[in-house]
């Protein structure tokens, strides 16, 4: 216990100076359009260039993040440099979506709204390419504080977006009346099929309410061209997974976009989903 203890305050120490540091950053990960196989946006994900571990994966930190309270002030770092990265992006000719994961506590801060229109307005992106990502867990446990602070950010274009869908514990009542965008089929559905035989049913019966509600589906964890192909024919909005790109620096997030664009622009028709490639 005080082995484990010890090792908890350490890593909260390193967190808090790390946050000082400059050594947190946000990496990002492509969305394609399962239709037309061009990159539809990006998701933002937390990584932390540790001084002797390298660059450590959230599962490592965000737990204790999470406990410490210091994901309040990670998290809105990495709001802030995803969208100062994708502000910079579109300057330089690339219009593209930057998805960032909302955490339970930057939620309850009832300061939530007014900070992301400050962070849009700093920095300069458009509404239109912010989306927030917020878990089925985060959303179920109070929507009506869902409603109240997402939606001044979705009237204004900021998409929302249910993350890990499927794994919660959805009131459909409840879920109708939040104002969300995007369903995100959680990766533990796309990694069933082909062994579970009731994952498609499961699957496509999220892309088929999603369809009613007139929301997006965005299939999380898209590792095989046969996944892929799946999820196309099922109808299935956007994919995101190893197969289209690993998580990455923002430079080499930008070069990925433009070689993928020029591959996508040398094809006529647009490349195929069996045409893609892990390229990273
Ligand atoms: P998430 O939001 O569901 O993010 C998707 C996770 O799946 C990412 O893990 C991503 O690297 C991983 N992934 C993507 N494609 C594949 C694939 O094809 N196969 C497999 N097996 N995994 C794939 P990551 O980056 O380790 O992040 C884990 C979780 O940590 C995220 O899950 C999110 O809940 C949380 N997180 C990450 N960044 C942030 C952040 O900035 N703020 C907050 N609050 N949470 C974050
Ligand atoms: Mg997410
Ligand atoms: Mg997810």
């Amino acid at each position: 216990m005080n082995q484990r203890a010890l090792e908890k305050l350490v890593l909260e120490n390193e967190i808090r100076a790390g946050i000082e540091q400059g050594q947190f950053m946000a990496y990002f990960q492509p969305k394609v359009d399962l239709g037309t196989g061009r990159i539809h946006g990006c998701e933002a994900l937390v990584r932390w260039n540790h001084p002797t571990q390298g660059m450590v994966s959230p599962t490592k930190f965000i737990t204790a993040a999470e406990e410490t309270g210091l994901i309040a002030p990670l998290g809105d770092y990495i709001m802030r440099d995803a969208a100062k990265k994708a502000a910079a992006w579109l300057r330089r000719g690339i219009a593209l979506r930057v998805a960032v994961n909302v955490s339970a506590m930057q939620f309850n801060d009832d300061n939530f709204t007014a900070k992301v229109q400050s962070i849009l307005a700093e920095t300069g992106l458009p509404a239109s390419l912010f989306e927030l990502e917020i878990t089925e867990s985060i959303a179920m446990s109070n929507p009506d504080r869902v409603i109240r602070l997402l939606e001044p950010l979705r009237n204004k274009g900021v998409r929302i977006a249910i993350d890990d869908f499927g794994t919660g514990h959805s009131n459909l009542a409840a879920l109708t009346r939040m104002p969300f965008d995007v369903f995100k089929i959680d990766q533990s559905f796309i990694r069933a099929l082909g062994k579970d035989r009731n994952a498609p049913t499961m699957i496509e019966t999220i892309i088929a309410m999603a369809g009613g509600l007139n929301y997006e589906t965005v299939a999380e964890g898209v590792e095989t061209q046969e996944q892929a192909a799946f999820l196309k024919k099922r109808g299935a909005t956007l994919g995101q997974g190893y197969l289209f790109g690993s998580p990455m620096s923002a430079d080499q997030f930008e070069a990925h976009a433009r070689n993928w664009a020029a591959r996508a622009d040398g094809l006529s028709p647009a490349p195929s989903i069996e045409g893609l490639r892990r390229t990273s």
